[in-house]
């Protein structure tokens, strides 16, 4: 993470006057970092997260947090901040609570119409970059999709780090979509966003590439509990959590120039499951790309263009 970004003024030049009549007022809280800390802990807070958290909030470095720990905070920092560790400790992700998260060198905004943009879906970035300027170099200015955009994660860190590529992002979701929208629009990134159901708007449109991180976790599985604070429709695919993958890889033909590469990302176990898919579909030169924590993540094929 950056130097976090206060969410409110920068501290008045004399702390702990209130000057009457002349601009703004900055009440002081009774509340001070040390103590803050400490509900944080009550709260159940892990403490590297409180730290960032109040951080974020005092506008401040983490190091800085350390070396004023009876810095008091002013009553608008200790309104924040209260709200925050609260939703905090009820689980919500910290991205939603400071409202961005780093992916592939890019800051994104996010918000929880979007899922967090987590760094195994950098195995998939990745991946791309090095098929754009390899395999798919011959494309001088590659058509490339992203099925299920979310907060712009895939099609905005793709566009950044190969600016010729002609980048469409979709997504269901107006919200998300939005979303990415401003993402792009911040940080500058030309890409056509197009409210889709998965392959729906693009009828008859083929690409070089297409990408998708779409939901895969079954109905179900244990872990969905713990990612209640993001979206359902980002997060789970039917019963085998295969759904939206089964119909990415065979609809995609119909969407792939010759020689084009399909990518997805899926769950840990889903590797051999995605591998039979693509090749049933047709797919050829299938592989799979491990994350950073070493688990299958990532599943992709080249369309040899015979239909
Ligand atoms: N990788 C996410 C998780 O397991 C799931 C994202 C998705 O379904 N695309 O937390």
């Amino acid at each position: 993470m950056s130097a976090p970004r206060s969410v409110l003024p920068p501290s008045p030049p004399t702390e702990g006057v209130s000057e009457v009549g002349s601009g703004p007022s900055f009440p002081e809280s009774s509340l001070t970092v040390n103590q803050a800390l400490a509900q944080a802990a009550a709260l159940g807070v892990d403490r590297l997260d409180a730290q960032w958290l109040l951080a974020h909030v005092l506008g401040q470095s983490r190091t800085w947090l350390l070396t004023h720990d009876d810095h008091t905070l002013l009553a608008e920092q200790a309104n924040t901040w209260n709200a925050l560790v609260q939703r905090r400790a009820a689980g919500e992700p910290f991205a939603y609570l400071i409202g961005e998260r780093e992916f592939h060198g890019l800051t994104l905004q996010v918000s929880p119409a979007v899922l967090v943009p987590r760094p195994d879906t950098e195995t998939l970035v990745d991946w791309a970059l090095e098929l754009l300027t390899g395999e798919l170099a011959a494309h001088p200015e590659p058509e490339v999709i992203d099925l299920g955009t979310g907060s712009g994660a895939i099609a905005l860190a793709v566009k950044h780090s190969h600016p010729a590529a002609r980048v469409t992002a979709l997504d269901a979701s107006p919200a998300a979509l939005a979303q990415a929208q401003a993402n792009a629009l911040r940080l500058q990134l030309d890409v056509a966003f197009l409210p889709s159901d998965w392959w729906q708007a693009v009828a008859g449109r083929r690409y070089a590439l297409a990408l998708s991180n779409p939901p895969y976790i079954a109905e179900g599985d244990v872990h969905l509990p713990a990612l209640a604070h993001e979206p359902a429709m980002a997060l789970t695919s039917g019963p085998d959590g295969l759904d939206a993958i089964r119909h990415l890889a065979t609809a995609a033909p119909a969407h792939l120039l010759p020689g084009a590469w399909l990518l997805l990302e899926h769950g840990w176990d889903q590797a051999g499951a995605v591998r039979s898919l693509l090749q049933a579909a047709g797919f050829e030169a299938v592989a799979t790309r491990r994350d950073l924590g070493a688990q299958e993540r990532c599943t992709g094929g080249r369309w040899p263009g015979q239909r």
